[in-house]
């Protein structure tokens, strides 16, 4: 393909260049969610993307040698409340039901 990158000031210069560096494959919603949103036909896909971004974001950095000291321990989600927590379990139940 042939590709033009318009940028006004240096790549990465955006959002890009200021986040915390965290590789946490989720999304705002929860797997469920998008099926209830979407559909399963639209959602899975989706979802399966999702699950597998940290693999392809580390495959990056090794397959070009990127500088930028990746480390891959796991992601930590906590909750202060007892509904919180429900909702926690309710979310690892949902990735692990699908092979997560
Ligand atoms: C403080 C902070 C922390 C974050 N932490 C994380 C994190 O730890 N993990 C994570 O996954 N996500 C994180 N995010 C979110 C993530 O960084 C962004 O979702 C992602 O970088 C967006 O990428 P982008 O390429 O869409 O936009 P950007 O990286 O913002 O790129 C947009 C580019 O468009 C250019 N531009 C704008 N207007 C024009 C124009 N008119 N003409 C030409 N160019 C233009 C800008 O200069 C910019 O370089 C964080 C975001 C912030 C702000």
């Amino acid at each position: 393909v042939s590709v033009c990158v318009l940028e006004a000031n240096e790549p990465g210069w955006g959002a890009s260049g200021r986040n915390g560096g965290q590789v946490n494959p989720t999304l705002k919603y929860d797997p469920d969610q998008l099926v209830q949103m979407y559909g399963a036909e639209r959602a899975e896909p989706l979802i399966n993307t999702v699950s597998n971004s940290a693999d392809l974001v580390f495959n990056l950095i090794e397959r070009h040698g990127i500088d930028c000291a990746p480390t891959r321990k796991g992601w930590m989600q906590v909750s202060y409340s007892e509904k919180g927590v429900a909702g926690l379990h309710a979310r690892a139940e949902q990735w692990a039901r699908r092979g997560v």
